[in-house]
């Protein structure tokens, strides 16, 4: 059993008076232990499925069909009391910009802390208290910066914070949303490396939502690819978007032109090669591929009729009306 299965899920945001369907019936799971990568360029609705599962949606989006299961406990139609003994110590949320979610005034140790002592409130406090320099030194903050403010750490040093105490509460996932926006190059590579060894350290399981192809070939294992609310595309890292010298496989259309437009450091030199239009209005009823309208490679079957998802190899997942099975 997975540790997290999300199953033919779909959330609604409410406008005006009429709606728009941000994510449309989409499945994936996360294994345990295992990192998965959720990329797609902005409005894709990858951040709306992320926060669907501990079910922090905005008030004006909901769930309107599915179900999300984790670690065996259905989520959807949980109570909000239940929801909150399993947030924190189940699943954890590290929001996009979290470095800036710290309360200004308050001491970082004295934050962590409370994290620990609102989900447990017999918490010995010398216990928690030797909790939280444990949980600033794993995420690389010496226990002598533990009574710093937050104004007075780096950015990378405030996202590592975030991270510290998203783990306060021993969740077996993390759900980390674009984690390493804003940060500068280093710090992106120091928070990457962090996550990756907490995951192999802590047992956790990672669900990374990011546009960076390179911080999920980074860190993830498999990847999901989405587009104006599907997915598109799924597989092992190694096998879409390729490493350790093996050539990207990508079938999907969009996936490729992700790969294409992102530099690849350690690849041939080529320039980069942008996307041009923009994803479909989401509020109005889509016929046909989703990707038609900036696909190169459409045919008149594609604006008629949505292409199926097709298993080109054993795990690896593409809808388009191109794609083939690989041959091994
Ligand atoms: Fe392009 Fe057609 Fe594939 Fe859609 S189904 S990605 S339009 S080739």
């Amino acid at each position: 059993m997975s540790l997290l299965d999300i199953e033919d899920v779909s959330v609604d945001y409410r406008i005006g008076s009429g709606s728009l369907r941000a994510v449309d019936h989409v499945s994936l799971r996360v294994e345990q232990g295992e990192a998965l990568g959720i990329v797609g360029e902005s409005g894709c609705g990858k951040t709306s499925l992320g926060l669907a599962v501990p079910m922090l949606l905005p008030a004006n989006a909901s769930i309107s069909s599915g179900s999300i299961s984790l670690g065996g406990r259905e989520l959807v139609g949980m109570s909000e009391r239940e929801l909150n003994q399993l947030r924190w110590t189940e699943v954890a949320f590290v929001f996009q910009g979290a470095m800036n979610a710290l309360n200004p005034v308050q001491r970082v140790d004295r934050q962590i802390l409370e994290a620990i002592t609102a989900h447990d409130s017999h918490a010995d406090r010398e216990v928690a208290g030797a909790r939280v320099l444990e949980l600033l030194e794993l995420v690389g903050i010496a226990a002598a910066r533990a009574k710093s403010y937050p104004h007075e750490f780096s950015g990378g040093m405030r996202q590592r914070a975030m991270i510290a105490m998203a783990l306060a509460c021993r969740p077996s996932l993390l759900i980390a949303d674009e984690p390493t926006t804003a940060l500068d190059v280093i710090s992106q590579a120091q928070i990457l490396a962090l996550l990756d060894s907490l995951r192999r350290s802590e047992g956790l399981s990672l669900m990374m939502i990011s546009h960076d192809l390179s911080a999920i070939k980074r860190v993830c294992d498999r990847i999901v690819v989405m587009y104006a609310g599907v997915v598109v595309e799924s597989g092992t890292t190694e096998e879409v978007l390729g490493r350790r010298g093996r050539p990207a496989a990508a079938q999907h259309p969009y996936t490729k032109a992700l790969i294409a437009a992102h530099p690849d450091l350690g690849g041939a030199r080529s320039l980069a090669q942008g996307l041009s239009g923009h994803p479909p209005d989401l509020s109005v009823p889509i016929t046909g591929c989703r990707f038609a309208d900036r696909c190169d490679s459409a045919m008149e079957i594609c604006r008629e009729q949505a292409p199926a998802s097709l298993s080109v190899s054993p795990g690896h997942v593409a809808a388009c009306h191109l794609a083939r099975r690989l041959v091994p």
